[in-house]
Order: structure tokens, then sequence, then C-alpha cells
């Protein structure tokens, strides 16, 4: 895709290609790889290195995990089959998060939706559907947050989301997404922690919606 605007940061590259990445993260970073020619020869470049690093590891201590991690991504890199999506909007690892099933969708009220894919003590990562023209209530955030434009496109404080872009939030931002009159917002979202609602209302919800 050429018209990406938005790129994962080198310092996420580097950790996704070392396997020390968190997995809500991994998936963000893997379904932007699948579509980004640029970001993907950034990473195999990374991945070389890290190839061998591995292969000199009686110098350089890897953990026995993160080397299984890396080989196990690596063979999966092998073995992505095009899985088939009947919207077209979910690169092959959103399909395969998704066991190859539309996302089940969960009423965040205001037309908004979620769709939770993975959650555990790394973060989480889940299916944002916003309607056009509409906000996602203003937030900061505790840790980190990585959002990817599947379909449609939001705009924000820090500038303008289109399909396959990635915005990376941390700790400093608050932002107020807003989706683009035209096609629903479709995003990939992975945070680490919960994210910190203005708004009186979304914050007594937050808990019940575990976001
Ligand atoms: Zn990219
Ligand atoms: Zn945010």
């Amino acid at each position: 895709m050429t018209d990406i605007v938005h790129h994962i940061p080198d310092h996420l590259l580097l950790s996704y290609a070392s396997g020390s990445l968190p997995q809500p993260f991994a998936l963000v970073v893997a379904a932007h790889v699948s579509m980004c020619d640029e970001c993907r020869a950034r990473l195999e470049a990374h991945e070389s290195v890290g190839g061998m690093v591995l292969e000199d590891s009686d110098q350089i201590i890897v953990s026995d995990d993160a080397k299984s991690r890396l080989m196990a991504r690596l063979d999966d890199a092998m073995e992505t089959q095009p899985i088939y999506d009947r919207s077209g909007i979910f690169p092959a690892p959103v399909m395969q998060a998704l066991n190859g099933l539309p996302p089940k969708w969960k009423s965040l009220g205001m037309g908004a939706r979620q769709s939770i894919l993975d959650e555990s003590a790394e973060g989480s990562v889940r299916l944002l559907y916003i309607p056009p023209g509409q906000a996602v209530p203003d937030h900061g955030h505790n840790g980190l947050e990585l959002t990817m434009v599947l379909q449609g496109a939001f705009s924000d404080e820090t500038g303008r989301y289109g399909a396959g872009d990635v915005e990376v939030a941390d700790a400093d931002l608050e932002h107020t997404p807003m989706a683009e009159e035209g096609e629903p917002c479709i995003c990939l979202a992975a945070t680490d922690a919960s994210l910190r609602f203005n708004a009186w209302v979304p914050r007594m919800l937050q808990p019940f919606f575990r976001i």
C-alpha cells in the first residue's frame, strides 16, 4: 500500500524482531508489516541481524524463551497462508487472531463497538468500530497504545490516520480521535494498561467495558 503515512517506529520493530514485544503490540506490528513494504524491509534487516546474534549465542546471552519465541515467529512468517476475508479489510495476522471468523462485536454505546481479540497480563488487543463522524471519548493513557486503521480514517490532535496508518500514543498524549465522515472507522488497537477517560460516564463504565 502506498498511501501509508504513519509507520511503526524503529524501536518497536526492533523489539518485535527480538521477540520481546508483548503479544498485543506484536499483532499490530504484524498487521502493519503485512501491508507495508517499507516496514517489512526494515524488519527483515533487523531479523537478519537478530539471526546472526542467535547463531553466535555463545558470546551473547539470549534467553531460551526469547530464542524459541523468535524461532516460532520466523516459522510463522514462513507458513503464513492467505485466509479468505470477505470484507477485505483484515490483514492475515488479524484473520488468524479471529480464527478466520467475523468479529464478535459488543456495543460500547453511541453506535461504537469493540471486539476483544486477546487479553492477558501483557495487555489487550481489540477491534474498534467507530461510526462516521463520531468521536472516541477524550482520554489519556497509563501506558502505550498502538492503533492501526483498517478501514475509514480518524483524526486527532496529532494528525490524520487512514487505512494502514499506525498511531503510537503514550502517557504524554491526551487525545480525542474523531472518525471521518464516509465509511465507519475500523481500527486494531493494543494497550498495555487501562485508558484514562476524562469524562465521568466513560470512567464509570470502564471496568464494565474493560478498556
Ligand atoms: Zn510501515
Ligand atoms: Zn488513545
